[in-house]
Formats: structure tokens, sequence, C-alpha cells
């Protein structure tokens, strides 16, 4: 059975993938901040033999370390880097919070690098590992045509900066990186008026992540396969 890790697994996106993953007999390690707390996430796991839960706050290194010792021996396919925060919102220039703004880099930008440096050998133990972070359509250059938005952008322009060089170094040793914008999603992050439901985003961006071709490394993709500028 193919083996997936997915961060921020216990609502959201991350759960979604979670039950993709599973409805299609992938071996999950599902990892999220509180897993006594996840219910949805256990209940699935109570039901699903194929689902490991472990603890994990991305914001910790050593917790990250820690993982990636526990599953040394473990050949990783796919790893999703879902987990993410928005930050304030809001806000002008004239009243941005740096505190803030680094708080969400610390998460966006430096743990999802700290996964990929982490979980480099079980990548590529696989025979063709794929580590798959999700980052947003706001963070595109292109797309910011009104402004605004200092700390969630810069985010994840620069988490999309760390996935394509990934994806230079990593070509040697057979691994892709991509980076995904799910959609507008309902979820706690997208609101109520999103657009998609988190399955059908879900669904999508399994499809990319199979699909991926060594051309595409290092690209930028929504969750329809839909190329999208920097
Ligand atoms: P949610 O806010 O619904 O869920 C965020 C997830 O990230 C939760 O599981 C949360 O866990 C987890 N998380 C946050 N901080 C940490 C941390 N320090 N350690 C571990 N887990 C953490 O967001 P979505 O599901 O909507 O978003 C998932 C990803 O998709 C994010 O990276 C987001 O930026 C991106 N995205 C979402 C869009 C949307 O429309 N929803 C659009 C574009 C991109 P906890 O419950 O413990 O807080």
């Amino acid at each position: 059975m193919p083996q997936v890790l997915i961060t921020g697994a216990n609502r959201g996106i991350g759960l979604a993938l979670v039950q993709e993953y599973c409805q299609q007999q992938w071996q999950i390690i599902a990892t999220c901040r509180h897993p006594e707390q996840a219910q949805a996430l256990q209940q699935l796991a109570q039901a699903h033999s194929n689902i490991s839960i472990e603890a994990l706050n991305i914001g910790d290194n050593e917790q990250i370390a820690a993982l990636a010792e526990h599953y040394r021996d473990l050949a990783i396919d796919v790893l999703i880097s879902n987990a993410g925060i928005y930050g304030p919102k809001g806000y002008s220039l004239a009243n941005l919070d740096f505190a803030a703004w680094q708080q969400v880099m610390d998460i966006n930008v430096l743990a999802p690098a700290k996964l990929a440096q982490a979980f480099f050998p079980h990548l590529a133990r696989a025979d063709s590992g794929v580590f798959a972070a999700l980052s947003s359509k706001v963070g595109s250059h292109t797309e910011n045509t009104k402004g605004g938005g200092y700390i969630y952008r810069s985010s994840k322009a620069a988490l999309n900066s760390v996935v394509k060089s990934l994806s230079n170094d990593w070509r040697e040793h057979g691994i892709k990186t991509v980076s995904l914008h799910p959609g507008w999603v309902r979820t706690q992050m997208g609101g109520p008026h999103a657009l998609i439901d988190a399955s059908e985003s879900a669904r999508g961006l399994k499809q990319v992540i199979d699909s991926l071709q060594m051309s595409q490394s290092g690209g930028f993709y929504n969750y329809r396969a839909e190329h999208l500028p920097w």
C-alpha cells in the first residue's frame, strides 16, 4: 500500500484529504496538534486500520525531527504539507502586526521547509516521492491586483519559492514537489461563502498529485490541474 503523510489532518482540507486517501486504500499518517480533540479524525481511524494518528505541532522543529526519527525506516510516497494559518485580517499598512507576520511565516514557510528537510530520506526511499505544499493563489504576484494582504500573501509566495528550490535540489533523487491552490474552500479558513467543499478540493488535489510528472515539478497548480502563474 502506498504511504502518505498529511499535516493538519484534524479538520478542513487536511481531514478531507485523509478521507480521500483512505477511500483509495492508502496507508496514512495523519498528523495534528491535539489528537485527543480530533474527534472526526479519531472516528475515521477507528473505522479504518490504515490510518495512524500522530501528534505534531508543525511550529515545533523538535516534534518534526522526532516524528521523522520514529518513522526512520519508512518510505513515504506523498507528504502533504497542508497545515497553515491565515493570520490577522482587516489590517492596513499603517497597523501591520509584525509579530503576527513572523508567526505566519514560521508556520506557512519555515515549518514546511523543516518538514521537507526532516522527511527527505523517507521521500527518497519511495519509488517516486512527492512533496506537495498547500499554497494559495493569493501568493501569486500575477493575481495580486488589489494590494493588501501582506502577511498571508507573502507567506504563500515564500512557500512557493521553497517548493521551487526543493524541486531543483531533489530532481536527481527522483522526488517531485508541487505548490497547490486548493480552490476557495468552505472550511474555517475559507469561510461559509467559499465556492467548493473540502471533499471536492481534496479529490482534485489527489488527482493532481497522482498525475504529477517530473517535468511539472516545482510548479504551481490548482485543484483542477490548471497551471498558475507566479
Ligand atoms: P483550516 O483553518 O480549516 O485548517 C487549518 C489546519 O491547519 C488545521 O488542521 C489546524 O489545526 C492546522 N494547523 C494550524 N497551525 C498548526 C500548527 N502549528 N501545527 C499543526 N497544525 C496546525 O484551513 P483549511 O483546511 O482551509 O486550509 C488548509 C491549507 O489550505 C492551508 O495551508 C491554507 O492556507 C490553504 N488554503 C485554503 C484555502 C481555503 O479556501 N480554505 C484557500 C487557499 C489555500 P488546529 O485545529 O490545531 O488549529
